[in-house]
């Protein structure tokens, strides 16, 4: 089954009609070669990925980017196409038909696929954020059944988290899980879940520990739902500043009947499990607003070099040419920290620290540059004729979703901090 599921990569690279220059055919499977030393460069099958994910995302997700954007229609097609070239569910382990690919070359994808729209990113990299749960503490039994039915067909799952009260504060969400024999019965209501409308099951974390006192820790569990579970009302698309064919939604779950079997670890367990998947997810949500962040440096360049102003290109003027230079140093520093951050999980460390550092700066730089290369435009960087002005409205909710940038920095703190104390 693996091996069908890694051809999958390979055939959508045939069919494009190119490959990269190496002879040897790419073992899709295998882990990051960068255990050797320090080393900047790709591997022969890193750079057939990146080829593959660049090649889709700039001949099949550019030119329809912008039409998605107004329409906001989820891009079914776009994800269709991704899951078949196996772009898509990139962790999903071998053992479920997935390609387990390391984080890093994960991230090299999603960074291709958010230059051409990080509507269509988010959407596809919810499926990575919806499955980590299940990755990270699923038994053989849930991953075979929720992993594997995803390598089968281009489903959808969700991470169902964040509440109308409570978003940041996660040990404050307020939907309860309560044990009747071997179910447990969730009530709550969830708010600004990606993929919501169109997922085929939910990660779901609720507080299934009725005492008030009770740490985190032991509050509250992680379930694995069906999304066509009785009791479950999807609530509207919310209509969003940017990434606009991304599907947000509140979901409300009365009296949902899930069954003992899909308890992801143990009661108790949820916090961990759902605070853990971000430290395998921030990287690959880094790598996407870098994504952002090079496409906003590459439309503002070209631009400066054909626009004039007094008799010469604008790029001519030290004001824009030191502009454009302050954008480049941030993508490419925000590319190191994405991949610092991923290639800590790869090489099997506690990665906390770098993900925070990478979310949150990756997610500071992809607003500034946008903001620049909508400056570089001039009135035309206002318009939506021109491209800079949806990087611009997308770009703000990196420093939101998955940890804020405030979030991010609490993090970045407490884990320095703890360094220096005994
Ligand atoms: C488009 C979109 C998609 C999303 N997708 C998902 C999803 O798939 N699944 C999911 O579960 N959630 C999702 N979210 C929710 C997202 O993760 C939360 O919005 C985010 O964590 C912030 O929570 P909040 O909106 O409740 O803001 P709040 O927590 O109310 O924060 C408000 C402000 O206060 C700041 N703040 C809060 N606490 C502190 C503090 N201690 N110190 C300093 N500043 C603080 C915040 O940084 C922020 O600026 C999504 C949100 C959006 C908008």
């Amino acid at each position: 089954m693996a091996a069908l599921k890694v051809s999958r990569v390979i055939q959508g690279i045939a069919l494009f009609g190119w490959r990269a220059q190496s002879s040897h055919a790419p073992a899709a499977a295998s882990k990051s070669k960068f255990a050797a030393g320090f080393n900047f460069e790709l591997t022969d099958e890193q750079k057939e990925f990146q080829a593959t994910a660049r090649k889709f995302a700039r001949e099949e997700i550019l030119p329809v980017a912008a039409e998605y954007d107004r329409s906001g229609e989820y891009p079914v097609p776009l994800i269709k196409r991704a899951w078949e070239l196996g772009l898509m569910n990139t962790h999903i382990p071998e053992s479920c038909g997935g390609l387990a690919l390391a984080t890093f070359d994960s991230c090299l994808i999603t960074e291709e696929l958010a230059y051409a729209c990080t509507g269509v990113q988010t959407a596809i990299e919810a499926n990575s954020l919806g499955q980590m749960p299940v990755i990270i503490a699923g038994n053989e039994q849930q991953q075979k059944k929720y992993l594997g039915r995803m390598t089968e067909a281009p489903l959808m799952c969700a991470y169902c988290v964040t509440e109308p009260g409570a978003g940041s504060d996660v040990a404050g969400i307020q939907t309860r899980a309560e044990k009747k024999g071997d179910e447990y019965i969730i009530n709550g209501q969830k708010m600004w879940i990606t993929n919501g409308g169109k997922a085929n099951w939910y990660f779901l974390l609720a507080r299934s520990n009725s005492d008030p006192k009770a740490p985190p820790s032991k509050a509250f569990t992680g379930f694995i739902v069906e999304a066509d579970s009785p009791g479950i009302q999807i609530g509207r698309k919310e209509l969003n500043m940017g990434q606009r064919c991304s599907d947000t939604r509140g979901i409300v779950f009365e009296d949902v009947r899930v069954p003992k079997e899909n308890v992801l670890l143990g009661e108790g367990a949820g916090f961990k499990i759902a605070m853990g998947a971000f430290d395998k997810t921030r990287p690959p949500v880094a790598a996407g607003a870098v994504g952002l962040a090079q496409r906003a440096l590459d439309e503002a360049t070209k631009y400066a070099l054909e626009r004039k102003t007094f008799g010469r290109p604008i790029v001519e003027h030290q004001a824009i040419s030191f502009l454009l230079a302050e954008m480049a140093m941030k993508v490419e520093l925000a590319r190191l920290a994405y991949q610092r951050a991923a290639w800590e999980i790869d090489m099997g460390r506690r990665n906390t620290y770098y993900a925070s550092i990478a979310k949150a700066y990756a997610g500071d730089i992809a607003n500034q540059v946008a903001t620049d290369a909508v400056q570089i435009f001039g009135g035309n960087g206002f318009n939506s004729e021109y491209p800079v002005e949806k990087l611009m409205r997308d770009a703000k909710i990196y420093q939101i979703y998955e940890g804020t940038a405030q979030i991010q920095r609490l993090i970045i703190g407490r884990e320095h901090i703890g360094k220096f104390s005994v």
